[in-house]
C-alpha cells in the first residue's frame, strides 16, 4: 500500500455517486491512469447549501483495493458441546448476542416465538391484505425481530456503547452491501434484510448454536435469586449459564411475566404520536432546492421542537424517518392498530414517511399510574386500542390530513398512501390524548417554519406510531449488566430500555455477551 494516495473532495452529486463517472472525472484530473484503482473510503452528502454537494474520501493505489474487515473474524470451532446459554428473542440483539456467545465459548440456544423469514413472509402478506394479525408473527416477531422488515438505516449515535465498524462488517459478511462500511448515514432496505438475517441465523447454527423457532418463553426458572433457564409454552425447559432476555419493546407479555414473578422493571420515557407521509417529490424539493433529484437519494429530514403546554416542555420529534418508503401496520395482536416505516434499498417508492413523537413522562399518565410501572405500556396499549375502534375493519389505519389536523377539520377525502391495508378519513383529536394533539400542532407548526411547503394538505398524518421504544426498563447493573435483583439474568436490547434501533440493539448483544461471560466464564463450567 507505500505508492497509495489518499484524497478529500467536494464534489458534484452526478459525479461523487456514480462509479464510471467518478473515475472518469479522477483520470480528467490526472490523478488516477488506467493501471489504477480507487476505492471510496469516506462518502457524505451535503445538502445545508443551497447547491447540494457531497463529500468524498478515496484512495488511489497501483494494486486493487478492498474494505478490509478489521474488528470481525468468523469463529471456526463448533459449540455444540459447550456450555449452553439461553437468547430469548432473535432480534439484532439477540442475534448478536449468539455471535458474540460463539466467539466466547458458549452454545447459544435461541428461543423465539415468531417464524423464520420465509414463515413470517405471509404472516405479513395476511396483515396487509387480510387485516389478520398473528400476534406470535408480525412486523414486530420472528427471526430478525422487528429488525428484518424494516428500514435498515444503520445510522447510530450509540457510537460510544460498542463496536459499531464491527457490527457493520458481521452485516456485509453476511451479504450487506460494502457501502455500509464508508457511508455516513448507511442503510441497507427492507427488500435486502431478511436475507441477511437468514445467513446470520445459519452461522450460529453451523457453527454449533440452536435456534427454536415458533416457541416462546412463557415462564422464568428462577432459584435462590438466580436464573437458570426458561420454560416455553409447550412447557419445554431450556437452562443455561444465563440468560439473555433480547424481547424487543413489544413483548408485553414479558413485561407482564416479569411483574408476575416478582422480576423488578421500571417505567421508561418514550414517545408517541403518528407518522405523517409527504410525496418524496415534496421533499426533495424541500431539501434539495430543486425540482430533479438527479443522482442524488430520495431525500431526507430530521426535526426537533421544544413544545409548551401547561408549563411543561416536551419534545416533538421526526423519528425513523423513511425517504421512498412504506408505511406498515406494525400491529402485534389484531385489536390494535400500530404503524412505522420502512423501505427498499433504492428507496424509490413515491412517499416520504417519518414518525413524528411527543416525549412522554411518567407525569403525563395520569390514570394509568395503578399499574405501577406497566403505566407506559398500559396508556401505549389503550390508544392503540382506541385507533383501532376508531376504524371500521382489520388494520385500516386512522387518516387526516396535515392542514386539516392542524385547523382541527374532518377531511372529506384522504391522499393516496403506501400504507397497504387502506386509510379511514378520522380526525386524530378524536383517538390521541389532548396534550398530544396539542403538541403535535406545535410541532407541525415549527416543522412548518423550517422546512417551507411541509406543511401542506398534499400531506397527511397516519395513526398511531407508538412503538418508537420500549416503555419499561428492567434494570440491570451499569458495568456487569446483570438484573439489579436476579442473578444470571441479562435484560438486553431495545425491549429492556438499552437500545433504540438495529445497530446499538445488536451492539447491546454483544455487550450483554460479553458481561455474562466475564461473570460466567465458558471454560469453568
Ligand atoms: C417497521 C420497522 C422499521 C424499523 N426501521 C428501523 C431502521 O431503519 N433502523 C433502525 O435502527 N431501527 C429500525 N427499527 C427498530 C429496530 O428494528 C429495533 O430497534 C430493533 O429490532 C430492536 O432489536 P431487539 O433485538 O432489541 O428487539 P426486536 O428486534 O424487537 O426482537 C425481539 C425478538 O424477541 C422475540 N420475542 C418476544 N417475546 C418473546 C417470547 N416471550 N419468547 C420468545 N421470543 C420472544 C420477538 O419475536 C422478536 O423477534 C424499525 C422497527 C420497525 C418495526
Amino acid at each position: 500500500m507505500s505508492d497509495s494516495k489518499k484524497f478529500e473532495l467536494v464534489l458534484n452529486p452526478e459525479i461523487a455517486l456514480d462509479d464510471k463517472n467518478l473515475r472518469a472525472f479522477l483520470k480528467g484530473k490526472g490523478w488516477l491512469s488506467d493501471e489504477q484503482y480507487f476505492l471510496v473510503d469516506r462518502r457524505s452528502i451535503d445538502a445545508r447549501k443551497f447547491k447540494v454537494k457531497v463529500n468524498i474520501g478515496l484512495t488511489i493505489s497501483e494494486i486493487p483495493l478492498r474494505h478490509e474487515f478489521v474488528e470481525y473474524q468468523s469463529a471456526t470451532d463448533s459449540v455444540l458441546n459447550e456450555p449452553k446459554v439461553i437468547i430469548v428473542g432473535a432480534g439484532p440483539a439477540g442475534l448478536f448476542a449468539a455471535l458474540k456467545a460463539i466467539s466466547l465459548g458458549f452454545h447459544p440456544v435461541i428461543i423465539e416465538r415468531g417464524k423464520d423469514v420465509r414463515g413470517r413472509r405471509r404472516d405479513l402478506a395476511d396483515i396487509n391484505k387480510k387485516g389478520i394479525v398473528n400476534p406470535e408473527s408480525n412486523y414486530c416477531f420472528g427471526e430478525g425481530g422487528a429488525g428484518t422488515y424494516s428500514d435498515g438505516k444503520l445510522y447510530t449515535r450509540a457510537t460510544k456503547r460498542g463496536n459499531v465498524r464491527r457490527i457493520f462488517e458481521i452485516l456485509v459478511a453476511h451479504g450487506a452491501p460494502e457501502d455500509i462500511l464508508f457511508d455516513a448515514h448507511p442503510h441497507i432496505g427492507t427488500n435486502k434484510l431478511p436475507k441477511i438475517v437468514t445467513a446470520i441465523r445459519e452461522t450460529i447454527e453451523g457453527l454449533g448454536g440452536t435456534v427454536h423457532f415458533n416457541t416462546r418463553v412463557d415462564k422464568f426458572i428462577i432459584e435462590d435469586g438466580s436464573m437458570s433457564g426458561v420454560v416455553t409454552q409447550e412447557g419445554q425447559v431450556h437452562q443455561g449459564v444465563g440468560v439473555v432476555l433480547a424481547t424487543g419493546h413489544s413483548a408485553r407479555d414479558i413485561f407482564n411475566l416479569c411483574v408476575a414473578q416478582g422480576i423488578k422493571i421500571e417505567f421508561k420515557p418514550f414517545a408517541l404520536g403518528v407518522r405523517v407521509e409527504h410525496p418524496q417529490e415534496q421533499i426533495d424539493q424541500i431539501q434539495y432546492n430543486s425540482n430533479e433529484r438527479g443522482f442524488l437519494p430520495a431525500a431526507s429530514y430530521s426535526m426537533v421542537h421544544q413544545s409548551k403546554l401547561a408549563g411543561k416542555e416536551r419534545g416533538v420529534f421526526s423519528f425513523c424517518m423513511c425517504p421512498g418508503g412504506f408505511i406498515v401496520p406494525a400491529s402485534t395482536s389484531s385489536d390494535e392498530i400500530v404503524v412505522n416505516g420502512m423501505s427498499p434499498s433504492r428507496r424509490d417508492s413515491k412517499y416520504a414517511n417519518s414518525g413524528i413523537v411527543v416525549a412522554i413522562q411518567d407525569q403525563d399518565l395520569q390514570g394509568f399510574h395503578s399499574s405501577g410501572p406497566l403505566a407506559g405500556m398500559e396508556f401505549q396499549a389503550s390508544i392503540e386500542k382506541r385507533a383501532w375502534q376508531s376504524i371500521s375493519n382489520g388494520q385500516v389505519a386512522p387518516a387526516q390530513r396535515l392542514e386539516d389536523f392542524i385547523r382541527g377539520t374532518h377531511s372529506p377525502s384522504l391522499n393516496t398512501s403506501s400504507y397497504q391495508p387502506g386509510l379511514e378519513s378520522i380526525e386524530m383529536s378524536t383517538i390521541l390524548p389532548k396534550f398530544i394533539n396539542e403538541r403535535l400542532k406545535q410541532g407541525f407548526h415549527s416543522f412548518g417554519g423550517k422546512m417551507r411547503g411541509y406543511l401542506t394538505n398534499e400531506a397527511q398524518i397516519i395513526g398511531i406510531e407508538s412503538r418508537t421504544s420500549s416503555p419499561v426498563r428492567i434494570p440491570r447493573d451499569k458495568m456487569t449488566c446483570e438484573h439489579q435483583g436476579v442473578k444470571r439474568l441479562f435484560p438486553c436490547g431495545e425491549g429492556a430500555g438499552y437500545a433504540g434501533g438495529i445497530v446499538s440493539a445488536a451492539m447491546d448483544g454483544e455487550r450483554c455477551m460479553d458481561r455474562l461471560a466475564q461473570l460466567y466464564p465458558a471454560k469453568d463450567k
